[in-house]
């Protein structure tokens, strides 16, 4: 698989990845709770019949890593159709695989899951008869044969193509063979199953809880990309360890010709952004990267890689090119010591592991807050750009036992009542060590 779209530097060639499945790993790609189906023509939401391309079959030992692309991807050429389809199901396995492991490896049920497995549809030309589809889907609906399912259905990005005669173009550039895309709508599709929906009247809860979606979709991408070596080792080669930049990680969703889908990095106030559900999610991503930079910085001061002085200065200037203050030249002092450099790669790991951690923790507080409407029998949840600021707090205790908390109130303050402090290092309690829960099992 590749762990960026091949047209981005330096990610060119697929990656083996491994996904041990107790049970094996079926044609299709199919396992015990994901089916691959490779539709040929038409498809039609909520209705999932169609002609289908068949099964891809592993070969004798049951891998698929025999499959390859060569040159440009070309939807029409088979074998490219089947390395997409495991593009596809190795990306959205990955994503669930790691998002149990911070749930201490007990699985979680999808939204539909109890009924069916979960569909992944990767490359989907045309929609409901002849509408080209250029866009990626997280989804639920009702199936004639099948009972309720969960799907990903992956289209092309025609949009970034708007001429007619240019729109061939486009299908070079598949969603499903993009990571951040791919993880973004799995970050949707779990969030969905542990967050439940507002009631329908209630049109405040409803608008924050799509900007809430759209940036648990950004940040569950943002965790999962760092969860390949190749990534963390080209980021430090791109940053010189300063994460506090524009770079492969703070950018989600490369698309063709440079273009970033959104910026996970961005100094989004709620007051700058309309109710839009992309729009609304910025400040929310904004904060919770915000958290993640100074949980990462921290660390690597308490590691003794950096000191206090880069740490805020390289936070105050995450939203300024590298070069600002001689900042890429101090850090090219860093990772010139190979010692430091491998504790920055550790507390990467750790400034992961507690985003992720915090994510899954704030998802199970707002399941936790929802409360059975008598009607219908279900759980609702009520929500207001405050409430998620207390349930983020709330998560840490969870996590750190609250040690974040100023942390967190410092990035979140900033982007809901534009309280724009500056943070300093030295506030914090000083040789108190961040704490982050560790895992009962380890895979
Ligand atoms: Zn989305």
């Amino acid at each position: 698989m590749y762990i960026k779209p091949p047209h981005v530097v330096g990610y060119e060639r697929p990656y083996t990845v491994t996904i041990q499945r107790p049970e094996g790993l079926k044609e299709g790609p199919e396992d015990e709770r994901i089916r691959t189906i490779d539709f040929k023509e038409d498809y039609v939401f909520g209705q999932f019949e169609g002609e289908a391309f068949p099964p891809v079959q592993p070969d004798k030992d049951g891998n698929f890593d025999y499959l390859d692309v060569q040159g440009e991807f070309d939807f029409l050429n088979p074998e490219h159709r089947k390395f997409a389809a495991c593009q596809m199901y190795a990306t959205v396995r990955r994503v669930l695989d790691i998002f149990t492991k911070y749930n201490n490896n007990e699985k979680f049920e999808l939204y539909f899951e109890k009924n069916n497995k979960l569909h992944i549809f990767p490359l989907v030309y045309f929609v409901n008869e002849g509408e080209i589809f250029d866009n990626a889907f997280s989804g639920y609906g009702r199936d004639k044969t099948l009972g309720n399912i969960e799907y990903l259905a992956f289209g092309f990005p025609f949009f970034l193509f708007p001429r007619k005669e240019d729109k061939v173009g486009a299908v070079k550039y598949p969603f499903c063979l993009n990571f951040d895309v791919l993880a973004h709508e799995m970050g949707h599709t779990i969030t969905r199953t542990l967050a439940p929906f507002p009631p329908s009247g209630d049109s405040t809860s409803n608008t924050y809880y799509g900007g809430l979606q759209e940036s648990m979709g950004d940040l569950v991408a943002f965790v999962s990309n760092m969860h390949f070596d190749e990534f963390i080792d080209n980021l430090l080669l791109e940053t010189k360890g300063n994460i506090c930049t524009l770079n492969s990680l703070t950018a989600t969703g490369d698309m063709p010709h440079g273009k970033s889908i959104r910026l996970a990095l961005n100094s989004f106030t709620l007051r700058e952004v309309t109710k839009e559900v992309h729009d609304l999610s910025q400040p929310f991503t904004g904060a919770l990267v915000d958290v993640f930079l100074l949980v990462y910085l921290l660390y690597a001061v308490q590691e003794g890689a950096i000191d206090q002085d880069l740490a805020n200065k390289s936070f105050e200037n995450r939203f300024r090119p590298q070069s600002v203050g001689g900042l890429g030249r101090l850090w090219g002092v860093v990772v010139a010591d190979k010692e430091k450099e491998n504790k920055l790669r550790q507390c990467l790991h750790h400034a992961r592991d507690y985003l992720g951690q915090l994510l899954l923790q704030f998802w199970k507080i707002m399941k936790k807050k929802s409360e059975v409407n008598e009607e219908t029998g279900k759980y609702e949840l009520r929500m207001n750009y405050s409430y998620i600021y207390e349930w983020i707090l709330l998560a840490d205790k969870e996590v750190s036992q609250g040690n974040n908390d100023k942390i967190i109130m410092l990035c979140f303050e900033r982007r809901l009542f534009q309280r724009l402090d500056k943070f300093n290092f030295t506030t914090l309690p000083q040789g108190k060590k961040v704490y982050i829960k560790l895992q009962k099992k380890e895979e």
